[in-house]
Parts: C-alpha cells; sequence; structure tokens
C-alpha cells in the first residue's frame, strides 16, 4: 500500500512467530509487512552439571538453547608466608588454587 512508503509503517506490537524460537515479529496492519528481530533467550538460572566440578548451564526455555561457563565458588583470600606468593585461595568445589 503506498501510504507506508509516505510515512511509514504501522505496527502491531512484537510476537513470537513460534512458542520455541527465539524470533519474534510484527506485522504492519496496513500492509502486512513484516518485520523479525531476535529476541534475549528466557534461560533458567545457572544450574552446577555435576558436584566437584565447576561447569554451569542454562537452557533456554523457549528455543533449548544451552549456555556455558564456569564459576568457581573460591574461598576468601588467605595470607601465605615464606612462599613465593603472597595470598592463596581456593574452590570448595573443584580445588583450583588461585594464587597472588
Ligand atoms: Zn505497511
Ligand atoms: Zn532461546
Ligand atoms: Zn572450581
Amino acid at each position: 500500500m503506498k501510504i507506508c512508503s509516505l510515512i511509514g509503517h504501522k505496527f502491531e506490537g512484537w510476537n513470537y512467530s513460534d512458542p520455541h524460537i527465539c524470533v519474534q515479529n510484527r506485522v504492519c496492519i496496513r500492509c502486512s509487512y513484516k518485520k523479525c528481530r531476535s529476541s534475549p533467550h528466557d534461560y533458567t538460572s545457572w544450574e552446577y552439571r555435576e558436584e566437584g566440578a565447576c561447569e554451569q548451564e542454562r537452557i533456554c526455555l523457549r528455543c533449548g538453547h544451552k549456555s556455558k561457563q564456569t564459576h568457581h565458588e573460591f574461598s576468601e583470600w588467605t595470607r601465605v608466608t615464606g612462599k613465593s606468593y603472597d595470598r592463596i585461595r581456593v574452590c570448595s568445589r573443584c580445588g583450583l588454587e588461585e594464587y597472588m
């Protein structure tokens, strides 16, 4: 329709075109022109995948997309003497040590 090229499209709100895909679209109510955009994933909260390891995983409830991160649970920095480093902290899950 010509009027859209003059004054621009008149869109409805964003809608999910498919409940299992993280893409939204909106449609011009005059000429049915469609616009798409990817929407943010609707992730669960981070969960550890196994005991004694620090890899976390979360899953998008809509499309099933998985994302991963590593999250250590370090103790407070503890001061040490007589070493080549001043402080140490240890991850209470996997035992990883960090020095500084
Ligand atoms: Zn239009
Ligand atoms: Zn998703
Ligand atoms: Zn760890």
